[in-house]
């Protein structure tokens, strides 16, 4: 099998530059505080300004690039995948700044809304109650307390009104038409971009070149398959154009769809096949993170991701009837059947 292929080379921008990917469509590096210290915003020529895709997390460096940003490439409008922070982040900061709406779908707005004002088991109680279930010991879930609401801290503010895109949605930016594409399992409803004149997929956070998307279950659905979920919406890319270039959120623009859809089902099987060979003997959530991702994870940012991805693989595996979870002391245990 052929590995995907970079077009661009090697290199990658530094923060805050703009690289031209075609005439009409740019790529902005813009840096992040955590561990994934960076996420991709793609500018698109749209009539006199500039439409965005995604926006950065809101923190100083990222607004002092936008404010340079912003002298040269005035925005019309801004469209955004999903609502992780470091995509939505500052879509309230720039509407407050160039009053250039928001084109987001219905699923991602609320959740983003719920997440930002704690909401229902949107909140991050909800969030510690559900790994404490699934085995977290007392230290991880006090640095994930004493961490508090990353996304109210990541996006403080949301424009007030929103226009809603989805499934199938097709308009122009500029001279070139653009369609929706859904996706599911890493965020509620994330939507990817194609433009089959330009042969694009801007893929959002839902096809990354070397990085496996984040598939976590969370408190507010609890018995979700964000897994098959995920495995199912990839799918959905293979019919593309082989020669599509992917723009994906984190990582450099690549070719090679099929090859990278072909990876993550082989990796999301053996790391299924683990779990599976680990639930000889009982095991919660927290017991196979450590093997699921081969190291120790105690960052609190990780260990968020982490927690909801092993939930995600026993999930996976349960409605597959292959494990069958029982409770005992008040915490989750899945074992083979
Ligand atoms: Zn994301």
């Amino acid at each position: 099998m052929h590995p995907i292929h970079y077009p661009f080379g090697e290199t990658t921008p530094a923060d805050g530059q703009i690289s031209a990917i075609r005439p009409d469509v740019l790529w902005l590096r813009m840096p992040l505080p955590f561990v994934l210290n960076h996420v991709n915003i793609w500018l698109l020529k749209d009539g006199d300004g500039w439409s965005c895709v995604d926006t950065g997390v809101t923190w100083d460096k990222s607004k002092a690039i936008w404010e340079k940003v912003l002298e040269d490439y005035p925005l019309s409008r801004q469209i955004v995948t999903h609502s992780h922070p470091d995509h939505v982040g500052l879509s309230g900061w720039l509407n407050a700044k160039t009053a250039a709406p928001l084109w987001m779908t219905q699923g991602e707005y609320l959740t983003a809304l719920a997440h930002i004002h704690q909401i229902g088991n949107y909140s991050v109680d909800a969030m510690l109650a559900l790994f404490k279930r699934h085995g977290l010991d007392e230290i991880r879930l006090d640095a994930l307390k004493r961490r508090g609401n990353a996304m109210g801290v990541g996006c403080p503010i949301l424009p007030k009104t929103y226009d809603t895109i989805r499934e199938g949605c097709r308009f122009a930016i500029g001279t070139h038409e653009w369609e929706v594409i859904i996706g599911y399992g890493h965020a509620y409803e994330h939507a990817s971009l194609y433009c089959a004149d330009l042969g694009i997929l801007i893929s959002g956070d839902m096809l990354l070149p070397s990085i496996s998307t984040n598939v976590p279950v969370s408190a507010c659905y609890p018995n979700g398959n964000p897994l098959k979920d995920f495995l199912d919406s990839i799918r959905k890319f293979r019919h593309l154009p082989p020669d599509t270039l992917v723009l994906p959120s984190h990582g450099r623009p690549f070719i090679g769809i099929q090859q990278r859809v072909d990876f993550l089902e082989k990796h999301h099987q053996t790391r299924c096949d683990l779990v599976l060979s680990l639930c000889e003997q009982p095991q919660t959530a927290c017991s196979i993170m450590t093997p699921l991702f081969n190291r120790e994870i105690n960052d609190a940012h990780q260990c968020q991701f982490a927690m909801g991805e092993a939930i995600a693989h026993l999930n996976y595996l349960e409605q597959q009837s292959l494990i069958a979870p029982f409770e005992k002391d008040s915490v989750c245990y899945f074992q083979r059947m």
